[in-house]
């Protein structure tokens, strides 16, 4: 039923039944029964809008990196991911919200463009990654963005990312908003170094005119850190907890000594002691029981209360 009325809006692909587990990097979650892929912004509108009138919640799915989903699934999944064009003007880059990061990267690479590097190895899509400010000590993506495009029913408008509330990995859009476009502006040598770190002004010049070479070795350098230091080769949302102002939650949980526990197939990695790893048939059950040991243990050991940094999709709506 619901099938037939989408199908009448131009732009979108509607899948039936499927596995979210698929598509997060945690490979844990139910089914989703609607996925909506939009194909352009104007389609999004629509979409938008149909589902406000009929009164429908849905969720929205970046690249599935940062999400633990129960195995209830869901029943309305929107994926930007045939939203992923990228366009270059005098001034700026704009791209769409479906983009992966690292196409991005490769891309910026390949037009000699500077700026982007310290994200390499963030498994995202550029509207995820604007959504959760991801980034590390160095950039975060809402360091480099100017503007973000929200859509939202039936309308989209440019915004400032400074009123996004960005902050460290977190943002407040507006109700029922959507990151649809980001805008990178285009700098000159002489901008560099005028990134922010976690916060979410915007500075402009975020990508730099730059030799070719030293861009492609600044990005071996950081992949060589990640594969060396993160378990990149077992399914994970990344990290689990965000790290308190005091130090970092990996630390911390490794002075606990709980590296290498488990619950079921859920386990803290050897690796990385902030990595919950999936190692074959985790439950999101197991995942969350097997946070909260970590979570008391630590309030135990230093009194620190740590703050999930992973997303957690229940069917119930929370
Ligand atoms: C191996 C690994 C390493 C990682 N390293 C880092 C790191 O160094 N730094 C870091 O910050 N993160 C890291 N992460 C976490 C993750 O990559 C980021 O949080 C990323 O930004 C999630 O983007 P996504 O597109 O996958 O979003 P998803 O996981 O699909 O969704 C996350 C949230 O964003 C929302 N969302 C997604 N797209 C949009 C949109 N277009 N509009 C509005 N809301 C949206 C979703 O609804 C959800 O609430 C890592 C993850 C993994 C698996």
């Amino acid at each position: 039923m619901l099938d037939r009325e989408l199908k009448r809006i131009e732009g979108l692909e509607v899948q039936r039944d499927i596995s979210l587990a698929s598509l997060t990097t945690f490979k844990i979650g139910g089914p989703a029964r609607y996925l909506i892929l939009p194909g352009t912004v104007t389609a999004l509108e629509k979409v938008l809008l149909f589902l406000k009138e009929k009164g429908l919640p849905f969720r929205i799915l970046g690249q599935g990196s940062n999400l633990l989903i129960s195995e209830r699934g869901e029943e309305i999944v929107l994926s930007l991911r045939h939203m992923k064009r990228i366009q270059m003007t005098r001034r700026a880059v704009i791209i769409e919200a479906g983009c992966r990061l690292s196409r991005l990267i490769a891309w910026a690479l390949s037009h000699s463009l500077a700026g982007m590097e310290g994200l390499c190895g963030i498994p995202a899509s550029i509207g995820g990654a604007l959504f959760m400010n991801a980034g590390t000590k160095s950039v975060s993506m809402g360091g480099l963005a100017s503007k973000a495009l929200l859509t939202g029913p039936g309308e989209s408008h440019w915004v400032p990312v400074k009123r996004l509330g960005l902050g460290y990995r977190k943002s407040h859009l507006p109700p029922g908003q959507v990151v649809s476009a980001v805008e990178i502006p285009l700098g000159t040598p002489s901008s560099e170094g005028r990134k922010t770190w976690q916060g979410g002004s915007s500075m402009g010049g975020a990508l730099i005119p730059s030799d070719t070479r030293s861009i492609r070795q600044r990005i071996r350098r950081i992949m060589g850190k990640r594969i060396s230091t993160q378990p990149l080769g077992q399914p994970s949302p990344g990290c689990v907890f965000k790290n308190p102002a005091e130090c970092s939650a990996g630390k911390l949980i490794e002075d606990c000594g709980l590296k290498g526990i488990s619950v079921g197939d859920a386990a803290i990695s050897k690796i990385h002691a902030n990595f919950v790893i999936n190692r074959g048939n985790a439950t999101s059950l197991q995942v969350v029981e097997l946070m909260e040991i970590v979570k008391s243990q630590v309030k135990d050991a230093t009194g620190i209360d740590l703050e999930p940094e992973v997303t957690i999709w229940n069917s119930n709506g929370e």
